[in-house]
């Protein structure tokens, strides 16, 4: 059977204006944009009256309450579009498309995108209480027994269950076959030892960093070489450590391993932007820390806690990294001991600071002594009560965790006075390894607290596949911390994924897990402010859709108190798009349906 996202352009604008009859009557009548808005406003305020009114006719009072509740959103998001201050605000009028549309505007027909019909069509059925978001099977409460509860709640428990069996962990069998033969073929390659192996500085002086080097360890695709050779071209540093190209499968991308090659091999489209926002001069620092760093090396964007960079490189490098723009081959990186006394000065001089998260680059590529003298250093100034270590090593080169670095963490660690604990970067199951186990074991017994930052790429946002990855998390003693969402940085567009997706897994997915597993707070790091807390409706709203079918939002993140502070204009990625490359890859996007109704 079709679905709305495989209609046809023609069969979607016939769809949108059959949905409402009185809609479609407002559309007939008004004999310009402004009536139109007018009578449209009428009638949205008047639904809204109805819904909650229990003298109203029983078709909208006799509604149940989350269909009411879902109505009366669809309808405030509708009211915010139409709205001529976000028409400014976003300098694109939906309602003036729609017009033109409804009145066989030829040329805006073949402007506008599927997207945008379907946002429309949506949005109309939920102003009429025709959202279904709600489950309800149409029962009594004296009708829902303990066994039917029971009976769902099975339901659900064996569709997550059934769900998992699609994903991997770095620990299945399967996947350890691979990693060995993968890491034999490395040793051979580089005449190493066993011992070589154990070592972290033997995998820092043989970091992959070259497609002739990687296409003779591992089977590439060709659009894979192709991207690296862009890479290469322009001089974009990217780098894999061989502990972490174990995680490759020998014999070419899979479903298993498609996400850990998209977060290290560069695609050519990533190259060709990076080099275009290098050429134009633009700005690639997308979240503003140079606005917020009021010392070289420091950010302070809350009240308490301020990030501090302590080096410029890591092991290897993400294609996805916020920091790109900062971000050197490891090969030239370096410490600028003036910079680092600087900006602990600074920390020292400021009392209102308890917490430092220092991080890089990842200051795990730093040797044990220059660690433990920087954490010394930091943890001596009265007011610091915590250090967090923000570090991947454990993900990309876990024997970096050895005994000397966790003999420093552990003693430096004082329990109910000064807390040292890790913060880390986990994206998929398969990257929990038998060695990662080993490191986090050590750490754990030194009494070191371990968090979990998760990037929402769209290679993790399929179905359950986050909560696969909660649940690894928490049973291997790391605990999911936030999840972020994939901002608008042009070169990572590939790895964006609409808002609506992080609430609805949200709502739909981790909800289902035990709390203690689903710890983690989806947020969106707004750009020069800070985290924006996505479960907080106060916090943003939709405000227009674009004639592709992105949507606008903006955003009021408790910065908005503070002075000169001015609300933050985002523009998404298209569901309808989402959608399309999720069927592409083999995806049901019918399950995925109720994205629509997550604002
Ligand atoms: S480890 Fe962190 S800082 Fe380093 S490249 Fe990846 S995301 Fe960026």
């Amino acid at each position: 059977m079709k679905t709305e996202i495989d209609l046809s352009k023609q069969e979607l604008i016939d769809a949108l204006f059959q949905e409402d009859e009185k809609i479609k009557d407002i559309f007939d009548s008004a004999s310009n944009l402004r009536e139109l808005r007018e009578k449209l406003f009428n009638y949205l305020n008047s639904l809204e009256r109805d819904y909650f009114n229990i003298y109203s006719h029983e078709d909208f009072y006799k509604k149940h309450i989350i269909g009411k509740n879902s109505a009366k959103e669809c309808i405030r998001v509708f009211k915010n579009i139409i709205r001529t201050e976000n028409e400014e605000l976003s300098g694109f009028s939906a309602l003036d498309a729609l017009y033109k549309i409804y009145n066989k505007d030829q040329k805006l027909i073949e402007e506008t995108g599927n997207g945008f019909l379907i946002e429309f069509l949506f949005l109309i059925r939920g102003i009429n209480g025709k959202s279904r978001l709600e489950k309800t099977k149409d029962l009594s409460s004296d009708e829902i027994t303990v066994e039917l509860r029971g009976k769902i709640l099975d339901e659900y428990s064996k569709g997550m269950l059934d769900s998992y069996k699609k994903f991997s962990k770095g620990t299945d069998k399967r996947s350890i076959k691979n990693q060995k033969i993968v890491k034999n073929k490395i040793l051979e390659y580089f005449s190493a030892t066993e011992d070589d192996w154990k070592d972290y500085k033997w995998h820092l002086n043989h970091i992959i960093r070259d497609c002739k080097t990687l296409s003779e360890l591992i089977k590439l695709e060709e659009d894979e070489i192709l991207g690296i050779k862009e890479a290469e071209k322009n001089k974009i540093p990217f780098q894999i450590t061989p502990y972490y190209l174990t995680l490759f499968n020998e014999n070419g991308r899979d479903r298993n391993d498609r996400l850990v090659r998209a977060q290290v091999i560069p695609s050519k489209e990533y190259s060709v932007s990076v080099v275009k926002n290098q050429s134009e001069d633009s700005d690639m620092d997308f979240m503003g820390e140079k606005s917020t760093s009021p010392v070289l090396g420091v950010t302070r964007r809350y009240p308490n806690i301020v990030i501090f960079k302590a080096f410029d490189s890591c092991p290897q490098i993400c294609v996805y990294c916020q920091r790109n723009w900062e971000i050197k081959d490891i090969q030239d990186a370096v410490t600028s001991p003036g910079k680092v006394e600087a900006a602990i000065d600074w920390i020292q001089k400021n009392k209102y600071i308890t917490e430092v998260l220092v991080t890089g680059g990842d200051p795990l590529t730093l040797d044990n002594e220059y660690i433990s003298l920087l954490l010394q250093k930091l943890l001596k100034i009265k007011h610091i009560e915590r250090i967090r270590i923000g570090t991947r090593a454990l993900v990309t080169l876990p024997s970096r965790i050895n005994k000397e670095l966790v003999k420093s963490l552990e003693r430096l660690n004082k329990l109910g006075e000064k807390e040292i604990c890790i913060v880390t970067h986990f994206e998929d199951a398969t990257e929990i390894t038998p060695d990662v186990l080993v490191a986090v074991k050590k750490i754990k017994k030194a009494g070191i607290s371990i968090y979990n930052q998760q990037v929402f790429t769209y290679y993790n946002s399929l179905k359950f596949k986050t909560c696969f990855l909660r649940k690894t998390l928490k049973i291997s003693g790391i605990d999911p911390y936030y999840l972020f969402n994939t901002k608008g940085k042009e070169e990572t567009k590939d790895f964006r994924v609409p808002i609506a997706r992080v609430q609805q897994e949200r709502k739909e997915e981790a909800r289902l897990l035990p709390g203690i597993i689903r710890s983690d707070e989806p947020v969106f790091n707004v750009p020069k402010l800070g985290k924006s807390h996505l479960r907080s409706w106060q916090d943003h709203e939709v405000i227009m859709i674009l004639k592709n079918g992105e949507r606008v939002y903006r955003f009021f993140p408790w910065e908005s108190m503070l002075l000169l502070v001015e609300g933050y204009v985002y523009t998404d990625v298209p569901i309808y798009s989402y959608l399309k490359r999720l069927q592409n890859d083999g995806e049901d996007a019918e399950e995925y349906k109720s994205i629509w109704y997550y604002f």
